[in-house]
């Protein structure tokens, strides 16, 4: 079922006359199976009788889009093109720029589909389409659990806020989203794709785009990795969710972040199978659904209405005024953006979770969460910190640039939290000291790092 609030025509063209195709233009959703976008465009095209086409234009050159991202977005790009060919659904990628593309392709399509991200250039491209585009193009908002405008209409300023709505309205959007038939075969549509997918070392290293930040072998992009991961994950690691998400070294993490910034898996179908998992209780899930659906899209909530997002002032102003007071406090140990990136503080335990990012592309939410709070403590200034925290953020972790990113940065800045005791440095905002590390074996940690980092090697 695709409810009717996940859908929205976002232009006001007329239907492509003597059309030859519904046209998909993928952007975030990047999967062939439970992606609501597409399953609309198959609905429309068999009330027309006409087949389906998707197309991809890759984003080349895009600020902040390194060999590490490319790498993960192309292992899963390329298996789209024979999953949808299963299905009698034509797919073109072409290395050209995504609103040159789907233009291209829209000149003969009934109407255009498209997905939905809250990312400020995604939205930019999207816009940019929908005044140019010849034909009707529908929006579908497939990366949610609820659709954000549902979950709430306002931007809300914390989980206990936003919690009580979403949860209200999950028994009408987690439910299943069945394939549709293709009725009509997209087999003799030509296929003049230019961006070739069947070697995506060779291709990611021609990219226009920073190779100094290489991908990494600890994980492998695509639905089919995302699935295999997961049904490990429930089978062996569920159990222990709630009791273990905090301990770094406890395995209880489902590292399903990565392939849900990429659209890789449907957090719909993940939220289910959690649901329906046999290992693990009834707190397990409970929790793990806490983070995957209460935390993530308070995160898209504060993409949307926040447009700032991005920048310091995103902050909350109680938060930027106590830090503002605290500005001239004599910082405990003082680096540059430079030696933070190089893991070169005093603190072994931070160097090591600087060393999983920058290696690794990933870390535990515990660690990102002292890992950041220490950037605060130990910058020249909030403004300072605040860029090194998001630009390393998202230069290493695959999961950047997400709607995460940029939320729980503001977290380490008293977004979505409440002023506390006052300290040092962080004025009223949320410290973070040593003993967050004796709550978990941390030397352990160290070493899975060394570990973990010499298999990059
Ligand atoms: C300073 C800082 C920076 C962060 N940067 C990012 C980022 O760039 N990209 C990103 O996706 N997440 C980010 N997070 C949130 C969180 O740490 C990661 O989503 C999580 O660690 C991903 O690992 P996992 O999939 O194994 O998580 P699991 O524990 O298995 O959780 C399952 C899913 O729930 C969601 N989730 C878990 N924790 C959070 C959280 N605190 N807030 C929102 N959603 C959550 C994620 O979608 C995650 O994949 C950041 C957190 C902090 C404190």
């Amino acid at each position: 079922m695709i409810q009717q609030t996940r859908i929205r025509t976002i232009n006001q063209a007329p239907e492509g006359q003597a059309p030859s195709y519904v046209l998909y233009w993928m952007g975030l959703s990047q999967r062939a199976r439970c992606n609501p976008a597409l399953e609309y465009a198959v609905e429309e095209a068999n009330s027309r009788h006409l087949p389906v086409l998707v197309c991809y234009g890759i984003a080349e050159g895009f600020p902040e889009v390194n060999a590490r991202h490319w790498s993960f977005l192309l292992e899963g790009m390329a298996e789209i093109g024979p999953a949808l060919e299963k299905r009698g659904i034509g797919f073109v990628a072409r290395r050209a720029p995504p609103v040159e593309t789907a233009l291209r392709y829209a000149a003969k399509a009934a109407l255009v589909v498209c997905d939905r991200s809250e990312l400020r250039p995604a939205r930019q491209f999207q816009a940019d389409f929908a005044a140019r585009a010849p034909c009707r193009v529908m929006q579908v908002e497939g990366d949610v659990v609820v659709p954000v405008q549902t979950a709430s209409p306002k931007h809300e300023i914390a989980a206990r806020t936003f919690r009580p709505k979403i949860n209200r309205l999950l028994p009408d959007y987690l439910v299943p989203l069945e394939e549709r038939e293709v009725r009509h075969s997209a087999h003799h549509l030509p296929n003049d794709s230019t961006l070739d997918l069947s070697d995506v070392p060779r291709l990611v290293a021609s990219l226009k785009a920073d190779q100094s930040v290489r991908p990494v072998r600890r994980f492998r992009g695509g639905t089919m990795e995302a699935e295999a991961q997961l049904r490990t994950y429930l089978d062996n690691s569920l159990a222990g969710y709630a009791a273990g998400r905090g301990r770094p070294e406890a395995g209880a993490a489902s590292h399903m972040s990565p392939y849900l910034h990429f659209g890789q898996i449907s957090p719909v179908a993940l939220a289910l199978a959690v649901q329906q998992a046999p290992g693990g209780d009834a707190e397990d899930r409970a929790a793990y659904l806490e983070e995957l659906v209460v935390r993530r899209e308070l995160a898209m909530n504060h993409l949307h209405y926040e447009p700032r997002y991005d920048d310091y002032t995103a902050a909350p102003a109680w938060a930027r005024k106590t830090l503002d007071a605290h500005r001239s406090d004599p910082r405990p140990f003082l680096y540059t953006p430079e030696q933070f990136e190089q893991g070169l503080t005093q603190d072994r335990y931070w160097n090591a979770a600087m060393t999983e990012m920058r290696e690794t592309g990933y870390m535990h939410n515990h660690m990102r969460m002292y890992w950041g709070k220490k950037i605060v403590e130990w910058s020249a200034s909030p403004e300072e910190a605040w860029n090194t925290a998001l630009r390393l953020n998202n230069r290493y972790f695959i999961d950047g640039r997400d709607a995460n990113s940029f939320t729980n940065v503001g977290w380490l800045f008293g977004l979505h939290d409440r002023p506390w005791g006052p300290r040092p440095v962080y004025g009223n905002v949320r410290s973070m000291g040593q003993a967050s590390l004796k709550k978990f074996d941390a030397d352990g940690y160290v070493r899975e790092v060394e570990r973990l980092a010499q298999a990059e090697q």
